[in-house]
């Protein structure tokens, strides 16, 4: 195994050129090797309260830190680790090491919580609610003080087509349901599924304004948040951006936002805690 190889293999995944078996393997291979020699790491997005400014929750996001091709994000690797095995071991990792970031910060901000992305494999894995536990148990946290991010496809449809709402429901956490509004999301299969929190995703956040012919996002975004409230659900907006957004999305209620306008996810010691200044009436 060379370090060259899996340059090579990044690069190629980088690029798109993806498709073969062969790629993936070598992919898949230096996967394999980064997570005995824990290259991965966790940077945290905040996770905001519209109305205060003031941050309720940081949301756990992977990333790769290659020693020669630096930090590759998510989007580049995840979407094959969460088609193999290989994302059952790095899920348990990055439970574990966001639980342990966690309990440090708790000794100062008790009330913190964070939330972690959890794949379709892993639910579908009978083990995981054990693992949960094992992991609460060991950094003597709270299960409230845990988030799992569950997107509808990870709990309505696992790789068997299985319906995991009752093992989900029964890890006893607090659920987000993540990326609503992308996919296949679905609004008769929402009251099955006891969320706190329902995301909804930057696509339907940044097509408020989208140009003619497409329709604003707005009556969906307003009516969803509607939704979410008479069904006793918190409401998150994901990829806030501008001012303008944070201040309409107060407007209507949203309980918490997320977005590169208040932070993008980074490193522990570079986080910033706010509160942060809530967008008075008098923009745009
Ligand atoms: P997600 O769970 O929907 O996470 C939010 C993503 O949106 C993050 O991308 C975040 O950096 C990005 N984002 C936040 N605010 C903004 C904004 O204002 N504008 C824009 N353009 N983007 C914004 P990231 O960190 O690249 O993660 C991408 C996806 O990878 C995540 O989407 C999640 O599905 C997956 N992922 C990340 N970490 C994990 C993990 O530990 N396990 C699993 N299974 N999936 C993960
Ligand atoms: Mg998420
Ligand atoms: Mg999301
Ligand atoms: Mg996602």
């Amino acid at each position: 195994y060379h370090a060259k190889q899996d340059r090579h293999a990044v690069r190629r995944f980088h690029a798109n050129l993806s498709d073969s078996a062969l790629e993936r393997m070598e992919l898949e291979q230096a996967l394999r090797v980064a997570l005995d020699r824990e290259e991965f790491c966790l940077h945290y997005q905040p996770i905001v309260d519209t109305a205060t400014g003031e941050v309720r929750a940081l949301e756990a996001l992977v990333r790769w830190q290659h020693p020669e091709l630096g930090l590759v994000p998510p989007g580049r690797f995840i979407p094959l680790v969460e088609s193999t095995d290989l994302i059952v071991p790095l899920g348990e990792w990055v439970l574990r090491e966001a639980a342990r970031q966690l309990a440090t910060w708790r000794q100062a901000r008790p009330a913190l919580r964070v939330s972690v992305n959890v794949a379709p494999r892993q639910l579908a894995q009978p083990e995981f609610a054990g693992v949960v536990r094992a992991v609460l148990d060991e950094f003597q946290l709270d299960p409230q003080a845990l988030m799992l991010e569950v997107t509808e496809g990870a709990v309505f449809g696992g790789p068997g087509g299985d319906d995991h709402t009752a093992r989900v429901a029964s890890l006893g956490l607090p659920l987000a349901l993540d990326d609503f509004g992308t996919g296949y999301s679905s609004i008769s299969r929402l009251h099955r599924l006891p969320a706190q929190w329902l995301k909804i995703d930057r696509s339907l956040i940044q097509d408020q304004d989208a140009p003619p012919p497409a329709r604003s996002s707005r009556p969906i975004v307003r009516a969803l948040i509607t939704f979410a409230h008479e069904a006793g659900v918190q409401v998150v907006a994901e990829g806030v951006e501008r001012p303008e957004q944070w201040r309409d999305l107060r407007e209507w209620g949203c309980d918490l936002i997320q977005g590169y306008y208040v932070s993008r996810p980074c490193a522990p010691a570079d986080l910033t805690w706010g509160p942060w200044p809530v967008p008075s009436g008098q923009l745009g």
